[in-house]
């Protein structure tokens, strides 16, 4: 495991009418070199949230990684992706051409999509009996895996589909499901991956227009 980083924070401030990225407030503009002032609200920075969390750290959840590498240095934003679901020690549950495996490290960088709501008790204190029982069956076989058809996404999706039908809710199908968990995080991912690179190899990044802005990454 070469690359354990999380991510950090980055700020965005305006300044000669462009949005610059930064890991920090520069005391001066790496545009103009000119003091960055506060004097005024609409230019005070502006912190983005880095979209990465450990898996091993979270409860219960759906995770999505690269399956070669990390997000920061490796991901194009078409590299496959390999998913998984946690049980409430961090564990990391996932379907590949060996089985399930219960993963205790290798999911430091990843996104992390809740899948119960912290008041849900009853279902918080079953799900490890669940997620094994589930992972138990004969579907999950090594030998009944295949990358298109029957992958790590089948066992996420019809693992959720079981909690949802636990719950009465209806099941997703493999579109809404990719729309609901998979592409909302990555798209925002790759929007940070952008600008971290660009950060780390320039030290800042600028883009035109702040005014006009209507979606903040
Ligand atoms: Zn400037």
């Amino acid at each position: 495991m070469h690359c354990t980083e999380a991510g950090k924070t980055l700020i965005k401030f305006n300044h000669c009418k462009k949005s610059i990225y930064g890991f920090r407030v520069p005391p001066c503009c790496p545009l103009c070199q000119q003091e960055v002032g506060s004097a005024k609200l609409e230019e005070a920075p502006v912190s983005i949230s880095n979209p990465f969390t450990d898996g091993h750290q979270e409860k219960c959840s759906f995770l999505l990684r690269p399956t070669q590498g990390t997000f920061l240095r490796e991901y194009d934003g078409k590299s496959d992706l390999h998913v998984g679901i946690t049980n409430t020690n961090g564990v990391v549950y996932n379907y590949n051409q060996r089985g399930v495996q219960r993963d205790e490290a290798g999911w430091e960088q990843s996104l992390s999509v809740p899948l119960v709501q912290p008041n849900m008790f009853g279902l918080m204190n079953q799900w490890d009996k669940y997620l094994e029982d589930f992972s138990a069956t004969g579907a999950w076989l090594p030998h009944r895996y295949d990358e298109d058809h029957h992958n790590c996404y089948s066992y996420t999706l019809m693992f959720i589909n079981c909690i949802l039908t636990t719950e009465g809710k209806p099941q997703l199908d493999k579109n809404e499901f990719t729309e609901k968990y998979v592409i909302p995080r990555t798209r925002l991912a790759s929007k940070y991956i952008t600008l971290h690179r660009a950060i780390e190899e320039h030290g800042f990044y600028a883009i035109d227009h702040p005014d006009q802005e209507t979606s903040p990454p």
